[in-house]
């Protein structure tokens, strides 16, 4: 999968950060060797954090059950989507394939780096279910820019259904060489599915995205994970800045994967999926609503009559919902993110 990066970018010698060692006195990189007043940090925010920072590759992997040598940390699987583009698409040639409606930020990205952005849309009639014969063919067609990366959503956003096993494996195999598939993976927890990242060893053109952003709570803290090929890792660690995650980050998720805190999380997805199934009956019943699409993650996409009325009705009464009625193949469209048992209750009088 190498050889189908920028080949500026294989052949770019990496920048050489400061040498960080634990246990030296550091003079190496122009820090003040006294703490801030204002900082609570354990290491000590005066101090940069490891450039790449290994105890948390290292903790991120065995929580997703891969080697380290095949996770990449990155400021949330935002940041991850980006390093991927730019390590992948030359401006002006390349493109990727994005399959509306999906996540926002595969085209927002891919422009921001100049590469084009091709559409295969989801197929609606089927629950949004993935065209892998479609994309297979618009990845291969001739003529048009190459597709250097297919952006894959499992379970979608903003559509919540998962996209089945099978179709993203004939895909990858299908693309096995020539394009790299990225299914990205940040409400997979919310799902009965298991993650595709096991396969990753054995399929060098899949990699997946993981975020502690969602079922783990830490949105705030930035942190997301790619899983690829070593080689695909040890590439794109030349074009993720070093340092990208802050100290505060590393210790917030470093104490955030051990098995006690994890424990503790798991009531809270069980009372999503309770909540979610409770939520979808409520609010097809609501005689505004016409169809609320079943979900996977921890959101629930409705179509209803009036979707900015919706919208502000919600919002007179303190709550912010998203209007998706601009994207491709939805009606009047409102996604609505599943919140604690009292605030889905105070949703659900505010519509009634
Ligand atoms: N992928 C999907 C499908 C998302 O919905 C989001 C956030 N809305 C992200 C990635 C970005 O997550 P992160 O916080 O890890 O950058």
């Amino acid at each position: 999968m190498l050889d189908l990066a920028r080949p500026e970018i294989r052949a770019l010698k990496a920048y050489e950060h400061a040498r960080w060692e634990p246990g030296l006195v550091r003079l190496n990189a122009n820090e003040l060797p006294w703490r801030s007043p204002a900082e609570h940090s354990e290491a000590g925010l005066n101090r940069y954090p490891e450039p790449h920072p290994h105890a948390l590759a290292a903790a991120l992997a065995a929580h997703y059950q891969v080697p380290a040598s095949m996770l990449l940390p990155a400021r949330g699987s935002d940041e991850a989507i980006d390093v991927l583009i730019r390590g992948y698409c030359r401006a002006g040639e390349d493109a990727v394939l994005i399959c509306p409606p999906t996540f926002a930020m595969y085209a927002t990205a891919a422009r921001i780096q100049g590469a084009s952005v091709l559409e295969v849309p989801l197929r609606r009639s089927q629950g949004f279910a993935l065209d892998s014969a479609a994309v297979r063919t618009r990845c291969l067609a001739v003529g048009s820019p190459p597709v250097k990366l297919v952006f894959l959503c499992s379970p979608n956003n903003p559509t919540g259904n998962l996209l089945a096993r099978a179709d993203v494996l004939e895909l990858v195999r299908a693309l096995e060489g020539r394009v790299l598939v990225v299914v990205d993976e940040a409400y997979i927890e919310f799902s009965a599915e298991s993650s595709l990242s096991a396969l990753v060893s054995t399929h060098p053109g899949l990699a997946i995205l993981r975020t502690l952003s969602k079922a783990h709570a830490l949105a705030g803290a930035r942190c997301g994970s790619l899983i690829a090929h070593p080689e695909v890792i040890a590439l794109l660690r030349k074009v993720i800045m070093p340092y990208a995650l802050s100290q505060q980050t590393i210790e917030a998720v470093l104490r955030a994967l051990g098995a006690e805190v994890q424990a503790q999380m798991q009531p809270h997805l069980a009372t999503l999926r309770t909540e979610r199934a409770l939520m979808a009956t409520r609010l097809a019943a609501l005689p505004t609503v016409r169809h609320v699409w079943p979900s996977d993650a921890n959101f629930l996409l409705i179509e209803c009559d009036d979707a900015a009325r919706l919208v502000q009705r919600a919002h007179d009464s303190g709550f912010l919902l998203r209007d998706l009625s601009a994207m491709p193949q939805l009606g009047q469209a409102v996604r609505v993110t599943l919140g604690t048992p009292e605030q889905n209750q105070r949703l659900l009088a505010s519509l009634a």
